[in-house]
């Protein structure tokens, strides 16, 4: 496994591996990495000839307000990671590197991205198109994959894909979570023992709205108020959003079917934490 800190570098060993017709597997992170990024490796390494991992922090995905200088980083136990992983290479680049000054040009999907969690953070999702865009064009994948955990980034991706005719594969990897259901994610390592016993209460709600579907139930707002005031019980708890979506458009569903989803998004305590299920309706 070898580390590549220069663009230069990266784009001339993706070019050479695919003048050998090497089939080059992407997954990019923001690093810190727990089960979550490690299942989406272990999806690709089977799939591809070389395996890169992206290991970058994107400044233009985070507010002014948001936890930037705070996230949790740790390349060394990263790196120790990948390594048991069978990763080829990672990609580690400095932010200067990535949005040299005067920084101008970014990509944004419209539509995709004024709800969910772009209503509540604007300029994520543009933060995030624009650097996986900037990703493709250094490591040039064949593939590449990211975890449903992200739910709207995932759809918003596909999109602009297919809208801007990236010739990379797009797949998914299922959501990972701890023993409790909690998602796991970068962020838990901000909750104090006491919070993270009340984020359980997040999966257990969409647990929940799962079997109520599962028995009959396709009111949309039955099932989103059931989860609004179970999660608001909790004391530490703020919601953010909690929404019946379908899978494609985004677009809020009065009369659940087998394309809904139901995506939220709550503060415990200072920290603010996504999830979502699928919901299924043939029986
Ligand atoms: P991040 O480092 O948080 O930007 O995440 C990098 C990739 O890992 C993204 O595609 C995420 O969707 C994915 N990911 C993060 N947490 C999980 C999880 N608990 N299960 C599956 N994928 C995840």
């Amino acid at each position: 496994m070898i580390t590549i800190r220069e663009i230069k570098q990266m784009q001339a060993t993706s070019e050479k591996y695919r003048s050998e017709g090497k089939k080059i597997g992407f997954v990019p992170t923001m690093g810190f990495l727990h089960e979550g990024h490690l299942s989406l490796i272990r999806q690709m390494r089977p799939l591809c000839d070389i395996l890169v991992v992206s290991i970058f922090v994107n400044p233009t995905q985070f507010a002014p307000s948001e936890d930037l200088e705070q996230y949790p980083r740790d390349f060394e136990r990263d790196e120790k990671l990948c390594r048991n992983e069978n990763v080829d290479i990672i990609f580690y680049p400095d932010s200067g590197q990535m949005y040299p000054a005067p920084y101008a040009t970014y990509v944004h999907v419209e539509n995709l991205t004024d709800t969910l969690c772009g209503a509540s953070r604007p300029g994520h999702f543009r933060g995030v198109t624009t650097i996986v865009t900037k990703l493709f064009h250094i490591v040039k994948p064949h593939l590449a994959i990211f975890g449903e955990k992200d739910f709207q980034q995932a759809v918003v991706l596909k999109k602009m894909v297919v809208d801007l005719n990236f010739d990379v594969k797009i797949m998914t990897g299922p959501i990972i979570r701890e023993e409790d259901g909690l998602a796991m994610s970068s962020r838990n390592k901000y909750l104090t023992a006491n919070q993270r016993r009340q984020a359980t209460i997040i999966y257990q709600s969409l647990q929940k709205a799962q079997e109520m579907v599962k028995a009959g139930e396709r009111n949309s707002e039955v099932i989103r108020k059931y989860i609004i005031d179970n999660i608001n019980r909790i004391p530490e708890t703020k919601i953010d959003y909690v929404a019946v979506v379908n899978e494609t458009t985004l677009k809020p569903v009065v009369q659940i079917d087998h394309h809904s989803v139901i995506a939220l998004a709550v503060y415990i305590g200072s920290t603010r934490l996504i999830d979502n299920v699928r919901l299924n309706t043939i029986r």
